[in-house]
């Protein structure tokens, strides 16, 4: 097994495989991240060539789709018969645009989406997106659970990205919330460990919300029989102002205000807050 790219990933997968019992190569830009790895037996590659060579199976684990290629590109002629499983996160286009360039070179592609901080690899209770060449999959399935979990969203090498973004919107959108959410509450002399169980609770019970919505959404309805952009409007405006009451920076929720603002500008104030959906420009109704 060869890793490219020992960030904190790449180091977590290298670990993953060593104390799976594989033979694992590495090679990484900045060489010193690779030391603790070569400690626990890895083979440092001196050139990118050489981790190419020294296995089939490839695990690229870096910032981006730019950094494959500034990795890969001048040694492009030992790519022919590899395998790359890049674990690199970037936008479906991208992702495509990979496979593509790979198979010019006669590698195969698998595109990946880790659902997990490094603390997760090596944990098959966590998952990855994986998409490209079904063959390839289910030929190395086996080896891409010493990362994690595998859940194969198709041919396309393009979904595994997109599932992986889709969740990353829900992601960062979440925690930035509950981060303004812990400004808020230290503004009024309220510590983290205060507030987030009942952050946590919120989480938790969120569940709930999506199973109830979700089928209504899909079939288009969105009586405001449970709750109205109205009302919505009303009580974020409520948070808001305490936000600028305290002296915290209420950007935050004053774009997400706006949104609602903008639904029911356009017609909807009576309508659920599912209604959203489509005011931001999806298709579901
Ligand atoms: P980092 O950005 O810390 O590390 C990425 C690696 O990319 C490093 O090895 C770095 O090399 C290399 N790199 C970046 N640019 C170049 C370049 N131009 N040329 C050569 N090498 C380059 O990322 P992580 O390890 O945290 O994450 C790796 C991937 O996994 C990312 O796509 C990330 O989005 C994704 N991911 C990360 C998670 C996390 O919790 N960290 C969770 C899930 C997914 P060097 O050491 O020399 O800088």
């Amino acid at each position: 097994m060869t890793v490219i790219g020992l960030g904190p990933m790449g180091r977590a997968m290298g670990g993953a495989y060593l104390d799976a019992g594989y033979r694992v190569t590495v090679w990484n830009r900045t060489a010193s991240r690779a030391d603790e790895l070569v400690a626990r037996g890895a083979v440092r590659a001196a050139t990118v060539e050489e981790a190419l060579a020294a296995n089939e199976v490839v695990v690229l684990s870096l910032t981006g789709y730019a950094a494959m290629y500034a990795v890969l590109e001048p040694a492009a002629a030992a790519l022919e018969g590899r395998v790359l499983v890049n674990l690199s996160s970037d936008t479906p286009e991208n992702t495509r645009a990979g496979a593509v360039w790979a198979a010019r070179h006669g590698a195969r592609h698998l595109t990946g989406g880790v659902q997990t901080p490094p603390s997760g690899i090596g944990s098959p209770e966590f998952d990855t997106f994986y998409s490209g060449p079904r063959d390839l999959f289910e030929r190395y399935e086996d080896v891409l659970k010493v990362l994690t979990g595998t859940d194969y969203r198709g041919e396309d090498p393009g979904l595994a990205a997109l599932y992986y973004q889709l969740q990353m919107d829900l992601f960062w959108t979440t925690l930035t919330a509950w981060l303004h959410m812990l400004a808020l509450a230290d503004a009024n002399g309220i510590k983290p460990s205060e507030i987030t169980p009942y952050a946590a609770g919120t989480l938790g019970g969120m569940g709930q919300f999506l199973d109830f919505y979700t089928p209504r959404i899909e079939a288009g309805r969105h009586s405001g029989d449970v709750e109205r952009i109205s009302m919505a409007v009303a009580s974020l405006d409520h948070v808001v102002h305490t936000t600028r009451d305290s002296g915290v920076d209420p950007a935050l929720p004053a774009a997400v205000l706006e949104t609602f603002r903008r639904g029911a500008a356009e017609g909807y104030e009576e309508d659920s807050l599912t209604r959203l959906v489509e005011v931001f420009g999806g298709g579901a109704a």
